[in-house]
């Protein structure tokens, strides 16, 4: 049930805690999450019923060190001890329904600088609370080109999925929420089309996807690896390039790819509807094949799916 309140159980750095007793002193948060990096993923349930699919948990758990390289913090858990702690919350928190999953990392202990010390010890998170999946959502959603741009590789990579990044994302959230639209869609610091600040964005343009590549400021997407392989298994032309903020303007389709917006149509941009206004063809084969996938009901990606079995609830 999406509203059914706290899990009872998080992980915390080597076994389930029950949720409510997994506490800080005050001088451990603030100062820490400068330097903390996180991950999100899904488990969804299978169009069966009977199994929870956790899509793609070692691209996210290989993400989230690659995070902490960068940001230069040390996770003392394996991805494979991570991608246990992952079941385990899942299992524990006896879910039978769609599953957000936050595993995070944060410098541990008392800590009062703002320049986090390289190399510190990390406490690390395995969050959990279900959602409900907007991909059978027809009505897309308003997308507004922010004013703030995109942090620069140079400055803050958002490459590492850090939550510093994310006061980034948040002043253009905040902008675009003030000005009527939804989502904010920031442009880089050579003034062309990044993400929005949760996901990465894709624009058709006569029969052929078009999406900025991983060196324009974005994060390295899940969600638009999966959708770019799921175009190219269905033969739609693709290209990965830097996108001007016009091609927005005169694009037949737009669309958001992201873990938690999942393929999110767009149907409008700065106040032009996109199109007729409707999730267009390769919007909704993207959604379509997507959302098949994460359901278990197609064949070809089983790497991408942890399979966990419900216990027997008769
Ligand atoms: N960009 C940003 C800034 C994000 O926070 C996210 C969500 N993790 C994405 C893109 C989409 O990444 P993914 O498809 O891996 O969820």
């Amino acid at each position: 049930d999406p509203d059914g309140g706290d899990p009872d159980w998080l992980w915390r750095s080597g076994g389930l805690v029950p949720w409510h007793e997994a506490r800080v002193h005050v001088n451990a948060v603030g100062h820490a999450s400068v330097a903390a990096v996180f991950e999100g993923l899904k488990a969804y349930l299978a169009a069966d019923g009977e199994r929870l699919l956790v899509f793609r948990l070692d691209d996210h758990l290989r993400r989230l060190h690659q995070s902490a390289r960068i940001c230069r913090i040390e996770i003392p858990w394996t991805a494979e001890e991570l991608h246990t702690a992952v079941l385990e919350v899942l299992a524990a928190n006896g879910y039978a329904c769609d599953v957000y999953v936050r595993p995070w990392a944060y410098p541990a202990g008392i800590i009062r600088e703002q320049m986090v010390p390289a190399g510190l010890r990390c406490d690390v998170v395995v969050d959990s609370w279900p959602f409900r999946s907007g991909l059978a959502d027809e009505r897309g959603c308003r997308a507004a080109v922010s004013s703030w741009l995109r942090v620069p590789d140079a400055s803050a990579p958002p490459r590492a999925k850090a939550f510093s990044n994310y006061h980034n994302g948040r002043l253009a959230l905040m902008e675009a929420r003030e000005n009527g639209h939804d989502w904010p869609i920031m442009l880089n610091e050579r003034l062309k089309v990044s993400e929005g600040p949760a996901a990465c964005v894709a624009l058709v343009r006569d029969g052929r996807v078009i999406t900025p590549a991983l060196t324009g400021g974005l994060l390295e997407s899940i969600t638009r690896d999966t959708a770019l392989t799921l175009l190219a298994e269905a033969d739609v032309p693709v290209e990965v390039r830097e996108v001007d903020r016009s091609e927005l303007y005169v694009a037949d389709e737009i669309f958001f790819m992201g873990t938690a917006w999942e393929i999110l149509p767009v149907r409008a941009v700065d106040g032009l509807t996109v199109g007729d206004g409707t999730p267009g063809p390769l919007t909704t084969l993207v959604r379509d094949a997507y959302m098949r996938l994460v359901r278990g009901e197609s064949t070809g990606h089983d790497e991408w799916l942890t399979e966990l079995r419900l216990p027997d609830r008769a």
